[in-house]
């Protein structure tokens, strides 16, 4: 079971395992296996061993598919580095995951070479690892892989979280979690013979090597993309009768704008990464997009819940129910589960929950409680057990001592007609510590006051959780990848404070 690539050549060896989207080149699973094959023999001659750390430092293409499949192959950990991050950033990360080999492409060598203390080969040059690094690499006492002593359990990859909170974490995960999460979703979106799936995430990130993984167990096509692009992802789409594809949502927006509808043959968009905004969704319900609001992390191999179509349209908001296996539980400051409706910290607990973060015991024992991983999310379930997430834990105010979720504030705010969009944080404040604060996207034409907006909340929050200041804006200061910048949102109401 440690080879899914060697189990469907055996099963369907026919099947397309692979499609280039730039000319069409197709790969049937029998000569990708082929391409494998020689993958890991280049590997095992370079010294790389059963259970060795074999680094990755290269964008989405098929030499990186063909890395996958070889270090499953070869019975070695898989680490893919962000070959976008700065050269200090990714020195640590190499560092960190202690590589005994970096394999890396033309675009990335010189960054290879200078953050790596072990040798680098590049998939586009036969000949670039130094031959003494290797030399040594390959003089270690070596039993081979043997599949007998194999377990689920054992570490299969390691993946480094976007660091949004803090550097970010190496996460250790096992081939036990990445089948119970391809068969967990398998059952929330189906599969079919025929199915295949759009490619454009990047690889180093979870939704980019799940698709991978997925479709080799499935036996189904990866129709790959090299760099994303809105036009051509959704062109290819079309041309190639895509089943389904993984986004974040500013890339299925910007799929949105640039083409009035997506493929006919689409069965379902996994949508996650961040929330989908209303916006968002009512444009995907009015054109038919088949969109799945997930929520997934690094942690838990991807997805934690997933709402289908009809669930996302008439509960805007929702990520939907958890997935099969994986048990969700709300907890509060006290860490003891909270009823449905009140609002505390998500924790997860099942087979797709990683083993833990690699070299950091102590992280690992943090983020591990009486019910399970501690994911730093904060939000709700409703009476049908849909679960609701409204923002990170380290993004909640205090305020005399009392917590405020932003989220909580922003879905009041939201349920006025007139407000379109709002971002909620907190400003120091002598008196109570922190006081919440709220930047207010109105709809267009809309006439609201920092008055009408405070009276409105009178009625639906808590004294202390209603915003002490509003200020206005056509739209929300967003980072790239479509969240909110807090930091930017707390300038701008500091300055109408102070005004
Ligand atoms: P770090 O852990 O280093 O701070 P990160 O948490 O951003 O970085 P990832 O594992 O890539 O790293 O992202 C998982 C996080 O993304 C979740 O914990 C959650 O905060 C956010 N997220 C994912 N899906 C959703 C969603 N549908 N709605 C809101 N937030 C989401
Ligand atoms: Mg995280």
């Amino acid at each position: 079971m440690h080879d899914w690539l060697a189990e469907r050549v055996r099963t369907s060896p026919e099947a397309t395992a692979l499609v280039e989207a730039e000319d069409g080149a197709e790969w049937s699973y029998a000569e990708l296996d082929s391409a494998v094959e020689e993958t890991a023999a280049r590997l095992a001659a370079l010294g790389l061993e059963p259970g060795d750390h074999l680094g990755v430092l290269m964008e989405t293409r098929v030499a990186f598919v063909r890395l996958v499949h070889a270090a499953m192959r070869l019975g070695a950990v898989l680490v893919p580095l962000n070959a976008r991050l700065a050269r200090p950033e990714l020195a640590r990360q190499a560092e960190t995951a202690d590589l005994n080999l970096l394999v890396c492409e033309r675009e990335t060598e010189s960054e290879a070479v200078a953050i790596s203390e072990v040798p680098v080969a590049s998939v586009d040059a036969p000949q670039r690892e130094g031959e003494d690094a290797v030399a040594a690499l390959r003089q270690r006492d070596s039993a081979g892989f043997d599949p007998a002593s194999w377990s689920r359990a054992d570490p299969q990859a390691m993946l480094f979280t976007s660091g949004t909170t803090g550097d970010p974490k190496a996460v250790s995960l096992s081939m036990g979690n990445f089948l119970a999460s391809a068969t967990a979703s398998a059952f929330r979106l189906g599969v079919t013979p025929d199915d295949s799936w759009l490619l454009c995430l990047s690889m180093y990130h979870m939704g980019g090597l799940s698709v991978v993984l997925r479709s080799a167990l499935y036996g189904t096509t990866v129709v790959l993309q090299e760099g994303f692009d809105a036009e051509d992802a959704a062109d290819a789409m079309a041309e190639f009768g895509v089943t389904g594809v993984s986004l974040v949502p500013t890339m299925l927006r910007r799929m949105l704008d640039a083409r009035d509808s997506l493929a006919n043959s689409l069965r379902f968009v996994l949508l996650g990464g961040a929330p989908a905004s209303e916006e968002l969704l009512s444009r995907c319900e009015a054109r038919g997009v088949p969109v799945h609001p997930t929520f997934g992390m690094t942690e838990t191999a991807s997805q934690i819940a997933t709402a289908r179509p009809r669930e996302a349209f008439e509960h805007r908001g929702t990520v939907g129910r958890p997935m099969l296996w994986t048990d969700l539980t709300v907890v509060g400051e006290d860490c003891n589960p909270l009823p449905a409706g009140e609002t505390g910290e998500l924790v997860v607990s099942g087979p797709t929950v990683m083993r833990g973060y690699y070299g950091d015991p102590a992280a690992t024992a943090e983020a591990f409680g009486e019910y399970g991983f501690h994911t730093g999310d904060v939000g709700y379930r409703d009476d049908a057990g849909r679960v609701w997430v409204l923002n990170r834990r380290e993004d909640r105010i205090i305020t005399g001592g009392e917590n405020v979720h932003p989220g909580e504030v922003v879905e009041a705010l939201r349920e006025h007609p007139d407000v379109r969009d709002a971002a909620v944080v907190g400003l120091d404040d002598d008196e109570w510590g922190e006081r919440v604060a709220a930047l207010v996207v109105p709809e267009d034409g809309a006439d609201l006051t920092g008055e009408t907006v405070e009276d409105f909340c009178d009625d639906r929050l808590a004294g202390y959780k209603r915003p002490r200041t509003v200020a206005f804006a056509h739209e929300l200061p967003r980072t790239a990848s479509g969240t909110v910048e807090r930091e930017a949102v707390r300038e701008r109401l500091r300055r109408e404070r102070d005004a």
